[in-house]
């Protein structure tokens, strides 16, 4: 029999896959054909220490140590550059406060990048430690460790039900049964839907959309070392990706789960806002995509047993946080599953445990 059957194959199930398998037998079940094929295939790929709430900004430092291990390289450094202008005077100062930036003049702003349109732009601030993640690397690296250990990754196999019978679980998959002693649900925005499929009450995990377009850069311009650009309450954002620009509109629709896609008008707002302060034409979209951030009601993560059903582990509400809080977020799953002593605060293990609700 199977110890654990983690649900989901996103960074939240492979790096609690790779954490757990060196210690128990694992099985990982991922319903799509492909792994990281939702929210984890389609993020902007930044570390930022401060961005989320204080629980999140506690996951992400204690991440960071990891990321930055200098044998794996997962980090290239990228900074922020926030752009305020005229009457956004109080949420530039509040943003630039939450997310550690300092004041910088328009002359250094200018630096990094010459395009900028100085007379649309009335604030400047600046945070040189923000990187760009390798996510590929980072799932890569959980996945081969995972499999090094002797876990089971089944693809195109999807969890359609589960019940608890002699404190096994008998789990119903599309792909045959599976008897297991645990579940981890790490299934995204699926989170609840696999809650109830498992007859758990759910958490009111819910899933908002946002949209990336994908941009050639200004012709004639190497935007390849531009920092990361946010526009004030985040409203859109940009950064270089691959000699091209990736452009938010930060947008954040509540929806059902579902295989998420952007729609043109959402993609044009972002775009204008960019042109906005950026004095050359971007005319030519390359592709677009949408992915979902899912959310706990109180926006912290979600991890540990369920308050009713200990054999049942959450791992979710991940947000647009989940490849830079992986590290230290999996390490806590692990330990808590494993009964081992958790390397959090308490107070921060409180506000992550499924039994806050
Ligand atoms: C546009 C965008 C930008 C982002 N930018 C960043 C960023 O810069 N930095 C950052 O850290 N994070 C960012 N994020 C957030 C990050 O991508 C997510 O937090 C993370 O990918 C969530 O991972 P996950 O494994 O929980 O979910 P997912 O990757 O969605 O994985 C869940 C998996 O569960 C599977 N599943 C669901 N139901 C079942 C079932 N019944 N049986 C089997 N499998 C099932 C699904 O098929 C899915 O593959 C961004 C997200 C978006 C959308």
């Amino acid at each position: 029999m199977t110890d654990v059957v983690i649900i989901g194959g996103g960074i939240a199930g492979m790096s609690a896959c790779a954490q757990l398998a060196p210690y128990v037998k694992v099985v990982l079940l991922e319903a799509e054909p492909e792994l990281c094929y939702h929210s984890s295939g389609r993020s902007a790929a930044t570390f930022i220490e401060d961005y989320g709430n204080r629980v999140t900004k506690e996951l992400n430092k204690a991440s960071l140590t990891f990321l930055k291990s200098e044998s794996q390289g997962f980090l290239k450094k990228r900074g922020l550059l926030l752009l305020g202008r005229k009457g956004e005077e109080a949420q530039f100062q509040s943003d630039s406060e939450d997310l550690g930036l300092k004041y910088i003049s328009a002359d250094e702003a200018f630096k990094f990048i010459p395009a900028l349109n100085r007379e649309s732009i009335t604030r400047q601030a600046y945070r040189p430690d923000v990187y760009d993640i390798d996510t590929n690397k980072l799932y890569e690296h959980y996945r081969k460790s995972a499999l090094e250990n002797g876990a089971q990754i089944r693809k195109k196999t999807k969890l359609k039900s589960a019940y608890q019978k002699n404190k096994k679980w008998e789990i119903e998959s599309s792909d045959g049964d599976i008897s297991a002693s645990a579940l981890i649900n790490a299934a995204g925005a699926w989170a609840d839907k696999v809650a109830e499929f498992c007859g758990v009450s759910k958490l009111n995990i819910r899933p908002f959309k946002r949209s990336i377009a994908r941009m050639r850069a200004p012709t004639g311009i190497n935007v390849q070392n531009w920092p990361m650009i946010d526009g004030v309450g985040e409203t859109w954002y940009a950064k270089p990706d691959a000699g091209s620009l990736i452009i938010s509109p930060a947008d954040k629709e509540l929806v059902d789960p579902h295989d998420a896609w952007a729609d043109d008008k959402t993609l044009a707002a972002g775009v204008e806002s960019f042109q906005g302060v950026i004095n050359a034409p971007i005319d030519r979209m390359l592709s677009n995509w949408a992915g979902l951030r899912s959310f706990a009601p109180d926006g912290n993560l979600v991890i540990g047993p369920d308050k009713n059903n200990p054999s049942f582990f959450w791992f979710a509400g991940q947000g647009g946080y989940g490849f830079q809080t992986a590290s230290a977020a999996s390490q806590l799953l692990s330990d808590l599953f494993l009964e081992r002593k958790v390397s959090v605060e308490s107070e921060t293990l409180l506000a992550l445990l499924p039994d806050r609700f």
